[in-house]
Order: structure tokens, then sequence, then C-alpha cells
């Protein structure tokens, strides 16, 4: 299995991109799939389980079988009812040992460690993996993948949400290296005048002005386009402030309330994470002068940047997960002093969990909850742009040159070393420029 699907070059397809057959590569107890899709407006995972469940379930099962887990959960979100029949039915028609687990609605559910304690009642020590309690995650989009590999089938499309500013949300299935804009057009464009684009989910994701759409292209990782109004919202205030002014403000404006410690879900499941702390002792630093690890500053090397302290839980408007990244690229390097210590999860957990509608109210974006993303497409672009790297590792070296017709599902560009994965044309037709990305240009019957 390993072998399949690494020659189809799978990644996680909900987050990072970690070579699959990497994380694979393992025994455990128990095999979660992560079907929380926590981020506020995508619905990709959703499609997924409603349109392919026994895809879904023959692939948990293939891996399950390849991990030795004695135990396999598909986790859903309970208020995803849809979805949740959609599984248990393929489930009882296959007559599969796989269970549903279901998952309270809150975010950052889907975040890895939060669904291995959901699920197992184990806390993944800080800066550790899954692995050391015994499990291993992987994303609904992902097993869809493995399913495909094993039947010879590389990854050259992606599922994705195309939503919020947009004149019908949809979800698309595009040719990977598809641009950005063609997602836009197919969903009837963008419907404001200044906008900003982000490139996964509204907590999470990556965010870019609108002059910079053009070079964005959908890769292996994408799950969500969403358009957003470029003011009067808390996540284009945070892109359009430097790190500067905001560890200024963290300065003057703190008041140690704690709020951001308590509402950490890091904190909430046993970590020593106290963003509260990494503020305080950020305000006796002058910006600019170099940091050294110390006993709190390392703490925000575990914060995993789900934002809940600063689109959630701060009362005075401030970004302790800005300074905790600000911390961390400045500590780059520097790896978390792991101890014996015990990992206590807070009594106060259940009480905690923010629902997403929530963290979208509070930050100005509640009206975009109405565009669902109902209707479905499959796009095919006359062009596609395919990086060479869309993963966790070592970029893929191109295989192809310029000039060279390649076949939709040719291996394009090789896994460099262990950690790193193949890629694959995503369209039939010409290769026109080789660099940190292949162009292909498709190829037209003449008339
Ligand atoms: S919640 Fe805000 S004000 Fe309170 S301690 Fe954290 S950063 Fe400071
Ligand atoms: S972003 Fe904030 S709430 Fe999330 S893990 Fe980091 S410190 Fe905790």
């Amino acid at each position: 299995m390993l072998e399949d699907v690494k020659n189809a070059g799978v990644v996680g397809a909900g987050g990072a991109g970690f070579p699959t057959h990497v994380k694979l590569d393992c025994k455990v107890e128990y095999l979660i799939v992560n079907a929380a899709e926590c981020e506020p407006l995508l619905a990709t995972d959703k499609y997924i389980m409603n349109a392919y469940p026994d895809e879904i379930v023959e692939g948990v099962c293939a891996v399950a079988d390849h991990v030795s887990a004695s135990k396999a959960f598909i986790a859903i979100k309970s208020v995803n009812q849809k979805e949740t029949g959609s599984v248990r039915d393929a489930i009882s028609r296959l007559r599969r040992n796989v269970e549903v687990f279901p998952l309270d609605n809150y975010y950052p559910a889907g975040d890895e460690q939060m669904v291995v304690y959901d699920v197992t009642g184990r806390t993944v020590p800080p800066s550790g993996i899954p692995l050391e309690v015994g499990a291993v995650v992987s994303n609904v989009a992902t097993i869809l993948n493995i399913h495909d590999a094993m039947r010879g089938h590389p990854v050259t499309h992606k599922f994705l949400t195309v939503t919020g500013e947009v004149l019908r949300p949809m979800i698309l299935k595009v040719p990977i290296g598809t641009a950005f804009e063609e997602c836009l057009n197919a969903c009837g464009g963008v419907s404001l005048a200044d906008f900003k684009v982000i490139d996964g989910g509204p907590m999470m994701g990556t965010v870019a002005d609108d002059a910079d759409i053009g070079s964005k292209r959908v890769t292996k990782t994408t799950s969500g386009i969403i358009i957003i109004p470029d003011k009067d919202n808390f996540v284009s205030r945070q892109h359009d402030t430097v790190v500067e002014k905001i560890l200024n403000r963290a300065k003057s404006a703190c008041i140690q309330c704690t709020f951001c410690t308590d509402m950490c879900p890091r904190r909430l499941i046993g970590h020593k994470i106290r963003p509260h702390m990494v503020m305080r002792r950020m305000s006796t630093m002058d910006f600019g002068v170099a940091l050294s690890a110390d006993s709190i500053l390392e703490e925000a090397l575990i914060c995993c940047e789900c934002g809940i302290c600063e689109a959630f839980a701060c009362p005075m408007a401030l970004s302790p997960r800005q300074v905790n990244k600000y911390v961390k690229k400045q500590l780059s390097g520097v790896r978390y002093n792991k101890t014996d210590e015990p990992l206590v999860p807070s009594d106060m957990r259940a009480y905690r969990k923010i629902a997403p509608s929530k963290i979208m109210a509070r930050m100005g974006l509640w009206g975009l909850y109405a565009n669902k993303a109902n209707d479905f497409a499959e796009l095919s672009p006359e062009t596609v742009r395919i990086p060479i790297k869309q993963h966790i590792g070592a970029p893929a070296r191109p295989a192809v040159q310029p000039g060279e017709s390649v076949s939709c599902g040719q291996l394009i560009a090789e896994a460099d070393g262990r950690v790193s994965a193949h890629v694959h044309a995503s369209i039939d037709g010409v290769v026109t420029e080789v660099e940190n990305f292949i162009e292909i240009k498709r190829n037209r019957p003449e008339s």
C-alpha cells in the first residue's frame, strides 16, 4: 500500500501536506479519519463524504489493515447529520468494522491533537505526534486519494470550496495547478471591488491581497478559496497590521487577564502553554532585539496557531497568536524541551468549546455564513501551473523538459528523498515552462 501511495504522490490533503507514505509507515492501535472540517465556511469534506462514502470506507479499511489498527474511527461532527448518515450507510452496506465517532461542534475540533484527545481520551505530548499515544490521523480527502492510489490513480485533481463574496459559492473539482482566478470565474466572479483572498479557512488559511491573486494556484492542500471584504473584519485587519505594531500594542494594552491562556485549546488538553506569560515576557523586550530561548518563550513553540486567543478570547483585541508566531520565527532551530511532567487536561474543557458561528460573528464575518456552497462543477482549464513543492519536505525534482508532451497522470517531478512527494501532470498537454512549477498547456484538437 505504501508503494502505491508513494507512487501516486499522496500527501495530507487537509493540512500542511505531509507525505502520506511516510506518515503511514507505522503500527498503531487507533486509526482516526479526521472529517471534522472545523474551519468555518468550508464544505469540501462534507461534499466528499456525501459523494464517495463507499470509497472512504474501503480506504479506511485498507489503511487500518496496513497499520494494524484494532480500532478505526471516522470522526464527524454530530451536527453534520447528512454526512454521518451517508458514511454510516456505507459502513453497514459494505459490512465493515469501522465506526463513526461523533464530535462536538467546536473550533478547532479538526486540530490533529484535539481529534486524538476526543476519540482516545489521550493527550499527545507537546510538540509530539499522535503516534506517541498509539494513533495515526488522516484527513478524509487523503483517505479518498489513498483509495484511488491503490487502484493506480495518482493525485491529479483537487476538491475545494469556493465561497465568501462570490456570486455563486460552489464545490469545485479542478486539476492541480488551476489558477484561483479560473475557480472564481466559475463561481460567477467576485462581488466586491476590493477584497482579500484566503487560501484555506478563515482561521488558519493564508491571506493575500486582491493584487496578488494572479499568482495563486490550486495545490494538493488547497481546501478552499474564500473571498472576504478588504476592510472591517478581523482577518483583513490582522493581515494589514505589521508585527511591530502588534508587539507594541501587546506591550501597552495587555491587562494580563489570562483569558487567552484559559481558552487555549492546547492548554485545555493538558499542555503547558501560557500565551499571557509570553505576552508579559515580550512586553519587556524591544522590537528587533534577538530573542533567546527561556522557559517561558519556549512555550510559544507548542502553539498550533489556531487563533482562538486572538479571534475570540482576548478582550483587548490583542494577538497572542501573532506574538507566538513572531517568537517561533525568532527561535527557529530551537527544539521544545520535552519533560516528564504529567499532562492534566482541564475540567473546564467541555465548557470552553467555541462554536464556529460565534467566532465568525466575533470576527465580523458572520454575513458570509448565508453563502452556502451547494452546487458542484468540474473545471478543465487550458493551462495549469503545478508547483514542485506542495508538501512538507524537499521539493520534487522535475522529470520533464519544455516542449515535451505529457498526459494526465504522468509523473512530471520525482520525490527527492524520503520526505518528499511525486508530482503528476493534471491535464494532457505540452510542457511550456519548468521552474519551481511546471506549466502545461492543454492539447486541443485542431479545428
Ligand atoms: S487575553 Fe489579551 S489582555 Fe488578556 S492576558 Fe491574553 S493577551 Fe493579555
Ligand atoms: S493560537 Fe492561541 S489559542 Fe491557539 S494554541 Fe496558540 S496560544 Fe493557544
